[in-house]
């Protein structure tokens, strides 16, 4: 069902920055696992 698939996505724990640990609200698959801070640190 696709209510089934909406509730899986919607109980996923929110995703952590690889680098800094903090948690990242925003879901910005193409930027990998990092958070905002950490990209604008990346050469
Ligand atoms: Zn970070």
């Amino acid at each position: 069902m696709l209510n089934n698939v909406v509730d899986f996505f919607r109980n996923l724990p929110p995703k952590y920055c690889m680098d800094c640990g903090e948690e990242m609200e925003e879901q910005h698959e193409c930027y990998g696992n990092k958070c905002t801070n950490c990209l604008k640190v990346k050469r």
